[in-house]
């Protein structure tokens, strides 16, 4: 029997494209749990929580533990790095400003880039270009990216939280806060050894989903309300033993043909696409594949599945998108091993162990970063990051893949400390991907290396907060930028 005959044999290719109806997720006070009889351990006693260990949560965990703070760093999994390693998502995207000329993305970022370069983990984004392979020949809005190897990325991570005395905690996922009044004060945890509770003066939510804000009581909106859309997720793989100069001499003739129509791409390998769609081997709710060479020459990422409509906060929908994932990857394979020169003995070395999550939740504080601004190239005076990566919303346009992709005309814009404050809880800060943000915002600061500039000014913070007794809300911006100017940001132009 063959792959396609049994995937239909067993339902999956059914389930095409049928997730769950979502954007119900975001409930105030959910009667999730009575942890008052959970316990305090002594172990977990800490200045700071960083929940969720993603680029966002490490690189939080790493400045103010370097700056002094007491830190404990709690992930669901079994390795730092979030989407980057245990989703295999990758490459870092651009640390460069727009016109690919300055890298305005630096401190633990560039760090953490060095560190692999130096094990032969990473190229380094000065020496890749926009239009090549390590693209997958997109031409605008991706220059100067960074190929990396997940599993060094896992080590690195390690190796810099142990440096700095972060005490990070595996397999152990934060289930409710603990509250005085409006103001946080812990965490109940499900570990393996049952609930147990971590006590810390601070904590910061970089769980992706904004798990902790809600649960605190900070408002939340789910996607975009306003449409009644959530980006599309995807979940990755990796090949190896692909013949890449084979592929590369396949795709480069027709890179004249790339374009995008009502945002549907018809870039890379489409009319491959095309020929298995004539033949009736391609189900899948694009035209072209995004796939990316990565470190090793034979080894590529390929960010090419895509599911509706999923809820990450709904494990019903998560799971039967973590199925069809898997499905959509076994057709991929298909496709690649039959249509595609060069690939025709490529080897699946693996699916993201998540589901690659775009959008969830974000956070509401008073100030909420509106995408004009970030079009505008607005400057704001709290800046704690520069970034020019594109603002990419998958799916925005309705269709089945029309998605709102806009590089940034202006040299960079900026993202202010103001956006990590949610409104109504105390004592929390916000890193990563669920920052006050508008969902278009979200869509061009989701990505690695903002992210991590994010997640390093979220802890620097907190070691300055906790420094003084004061809450993150009352730190001023004339303690926290030369802070952040030490620890390697980038806030001016350069
Ligand atoms: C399909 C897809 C493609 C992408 N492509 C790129 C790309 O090419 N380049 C790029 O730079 N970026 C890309 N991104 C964006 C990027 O990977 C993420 O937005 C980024 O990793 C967000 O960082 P984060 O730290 O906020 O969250 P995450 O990376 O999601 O990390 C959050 C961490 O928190 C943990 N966590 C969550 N809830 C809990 C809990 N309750 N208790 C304990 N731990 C918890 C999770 O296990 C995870 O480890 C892509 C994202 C997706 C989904």
């Amino acid at each position: 029997m063959d792959r396609r005959k049994f995937l239909a044999t067993t339902g999956l290719l059914a389930a095409s494209g049928a997730a769950a109806p979502l954007l119900g997720s975001c409930r105030a006070g959910d009667p999730y749990l009575d942890g008052a009889s959970v316990a305090v351990k002594d172990a977990y006693r800490c200045d700071l929580l960083v929940v969720g260990g993603g680029p966002a949560g490490v690189c939080a965990a790493i400045s103010a533990a370097r700056l002094g703070a007491k830190v404990l760093l709690v992930d669901s999994g079994n390795c730092l790095g979030g989407m980057g390693t245990k989703g295999l998502v990758g490459p870092f995207m651009t640390c460069y400003d727009a016109k690919g000329e300055t890298q305005i993305i630096r401190g633990l970022f560039e760090e953490v880039v060095d560190r692999l370069i130096a094990v032969g983990g990473a190229l380094h984004p000065k020496d890749i270009r926009q239009g090549t392979e390590f693209t997958a020949w997109i031409s605008e809005g991706h220059d100067h990216v960074t190929p990396f190897d997940p599993e060094l990325l896992k080590v690195v991570y390690d190796h810099m939280c142990r440096e700095a005395g972060v005490k990070v905690l595996y397999n152990s996922l934060f289930a409710r806060p603990i509250m005085k009044g409006r103001s946080i004060r812990g965490a109940v945890l499900l570990t393996p050894g049952g609930f147990e509770a971590a006590e810390a003066k601070l904590v910061v939510d970089a769980t992706g989903d904004g798990t902790v804000a809600f649960r605190a009581g900070a408002p939340c909106v789910f996607g975009d309300p306003e449409a009644g859309r959530v980006q599309p997720s995807s979940l990755f793989f990796r090949m190896n033993n692909i013949d890449t100069d084979r592929l590369i001499a396949e795709v480069v003739p027709h890179l004249p043909e790339f374009r995008r129509v009502n945002g549907v791409s018809y870039r890379c390998l489409h009319w491959r696409v095309a020929e298995a769609e004539a033949a009736g081997e391609w189900d899948l709710a694009r035209k072209s594949v995004n796939i990316w060479r990565s470190v090793e020459k034979d080894q590529w990422v390929a960010n090419c599945t895509r599911i509706h409509g999923v809820d990450a906060t709904d494990a019903e929908s998560l799971s039967s998108a973590e199925e069809e994932g898997r499905r959509q990857v076994q057709e991929l394979m298909h496709f690649f091993h039959k249509y595609v020169p060069g690939c025709e003995k490529a080897t699946l070395m693996g699916t993201g162990s998540v589901m690659g999550i775009r959008e969830s939740r974000h956070v509401h504080g008073d100030f909420i970063l509106p995408v004009q601004d970030l079009i505008d190239g607005v400057i704001y005076d709290d800046r704690i990051l520069l970034s020019a990566n594109s603002i990419d919303v998958h799916g925005a346009m309705g269709g089945p893949a029309g998605g709102l992709y806009m590089p940034i005309t202006k040299d960079f814009y900026s993202v202010p400390y103001r956006a990590l404050l949610p409104k109504d809880v105390d004592g929390l800060l916000l890193a990563g991907r669920c920052i006050s943000a508008d969902s278009a915002a979200a869509g061009a600061i989701r990505v690695m290396p903002p992210a991590m500039a994010i997640g390093q000014a979220a802890g620097t913070a907190a070691a300055l907060a906790l420094q003084k007794g004061i809450d993150p809300k009352q730190l001023d911006y004339s303690d926290l930028r030369p802070a952040l100017l030490e620890g390697g940001a980038c806030l001016d132009r350069q």
